[in-house]
């Protein structure tokens, strides 16, 4: 834990953390050693991590990438933070993302950008782009992170590690700043597939302060890894994900690369569609904000986070304070939202999207009769260039293509590292069935 905090203030110019928690990091290593000496050490005893800024620390500062949430330090612990305690694991502190997880590339955080371990000029990646910057860089083994519309797994594709997607319901979202409720969920980054294992096993399972968590029994993933064979496994390639526009030339070879190493290693590969697969990143854009809007009507200013200087009256409370506590993509998003969602353009938008999302979901279940996984890419480019596209939402949204469905359909996902494009990682995207981490994680593990 000592060597972890110091490899972390030497690698401050990469800007991964935002709070740093040495003392009760190194109080809980105590524990572990503790622990360990009284032969109760488990596989995470004693191994430092780091937490998205995204999950309540109870006596730890909370920011969610936000001015918005300025001076809040939640009086309770998020269930993902406390199962990975209980398991022994030692939080070393809280890692920088995109302003409440709204982004692509890690540069809407107000505690700055994070850069890219591969190349200090280039984005990591996002909105869990400190926590993929740290494991890349070997700061952390292992991080958590959550995805909304592929914030584990774009970020995981650009720095070239490992990070998972779980099943929507799998781990309680429980003290989780809420963005999009419906598509929120939680999942480990890590440097392989076994590590992902033992980290979901930490953080999964049923929670009574998420209803929407599913309560069914959390396998043991790591010894799983060996029960799915690669040989005979059905791989599916979405014609659509083949066909789309906008994907850079080494992604593409890499990840064919990547799927014909799978048949040679006795997969069965084919071809499947999913025909409303280019639906998604716009149902997204009316879902999410939508949600968003509703969710972040509790940063008023009075509650708790930032409150502007010297209100006039309440109105001017309000107005101010989210005026000057929420950044741009912020604004962007609710306004979008509450256009969506107010009367008479509801039918229009909200509910035709619910409509469309509902095909996308019904594609993938097609799929899964005829194949155990789905192969793609994770992200139609390598890490681009700091600043690129930070004028353009739109092209920052499409950097989601590949892995946005997979939210609307609540479906586990993970991306691995396939090689190399023009010297920066490649992301292998894995898809599966509802529950099925176990298979995905034991294909990801055979593949590595
Ligand atoms: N990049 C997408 C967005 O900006 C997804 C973010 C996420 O998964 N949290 O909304």
């Amino acid at each position: 834990t000592r060597a972890t905090l110091e490899r972390i203030e030497q690698a401050a110019d990469l800007n991964a953390f935002i709070t740093l928690t040495p003392d009760s990091a190194l109080a809980e290593a105590e524990a572990a050693d503790a622990a360990r000496a009284r032969g109760e050490a488990g596989p995470l005893t004693g191994i430092p991590i780091a937490h998205k800024d995204i999950f309540c620390t109870r006596g730890v500062r909370t920011s969610c990438g936000s001015r918005m949430l300025e001076g809040f330090v939640p009086p309770y612990d998020a269930f993902v933070v406390e199962q990975l305690r209980a398991a022994g694991a030692v939080t070393v502190g809280k890692t920088n993302m995109d302003e409440f997880a709204m982004g692509s590339s890690n540069e809407t955080s107000f505690f700055g950008p994070v850069k890219n371990p591969w190349d200090r000029k280039a984005v990591p990646g996002g909105s869990s782009g400190g926590s993929a910057a740290a494991v890349a860089s070997g700061l952390v083994p292992a991080a958590t992170g959550t995805d909304t519309g592929g914030s584990i797994r774009q970020p995981a594709a650009l720095t070239g590690i490992s990070g998972l997607k779980p099943t929507y319901g799998r781990v309680s979202r429980y003290g989780i700043v809420a963005f999009a409720s419906s598509l929120d969920q939680a999942g480990p980054m890590a440097s392989s597939a076994e590590d992902l294992a033992i980290m979901l096993r930490g953080m999964a399972g049923f929670d009574r302060r998420d209803s929407t968590c599913v309560d069914r029994a959390v396998p043991d993933y790591r010894a799983a890894l060996a029960q799915t064979d690669v040989r005979g496994l059905r791989v599916g390639l979405p014609k659509e994900f083949i066909e789309a526009d906008g994907v850079d030339a080494e992604v593409s070879s890499a990840v064919t690369a990547a799927t014909e190493a799978l048949r040679e290693a006795g997969a069965e590969v084919r071809e499947i569609s999913l025909p409303n697969a280019g639906m998604a990143v716009p149902v997204y854009y009316v879902i999410a904000p939508a949600e968003a809007s509703s969710n972040l009507s509790r940063f008023d200013g009075v509650r708790y986070g930032y409150r502007c200087d010297s209100p006039a009256d309440l109105e001017d409370l309000y107005k101010r304070s989210r005026g000057e506590g929420f950044g741009e993509e912020v604004k962007r998003r609710i306004m979008v939202g509450t256009y969506a969602l107010s009367a008479g353009y509801y039918d229009a938008y909200y509910r035709k999207a619910q409509q469309v999302r509902r095909l996308v979901q019904q594609d993938f279940a097609r799929a899964f009769e005829s194949v155990d996984v789905i192969a793609g890419p994770t992200s139609p480019s390598t890490a681009f260039p700091l600043g690129s596209k930070a004028d353009d939402p739109v092209q920052m949204y499409l950097s989601d293509i590949f892995t946005i469905a997979v939210n609307l359909a609540g479906l586990p996902a993970l991306s691995i590292p396939a090689g190399f494009g023009d010297g920066r990682p490649v992301g292998l995207q894995l898809i599966g069935n509802h529950f099925e981490e176990g298979r995905l994680l034991g294909a990801a593990h055979g593949y590595q």
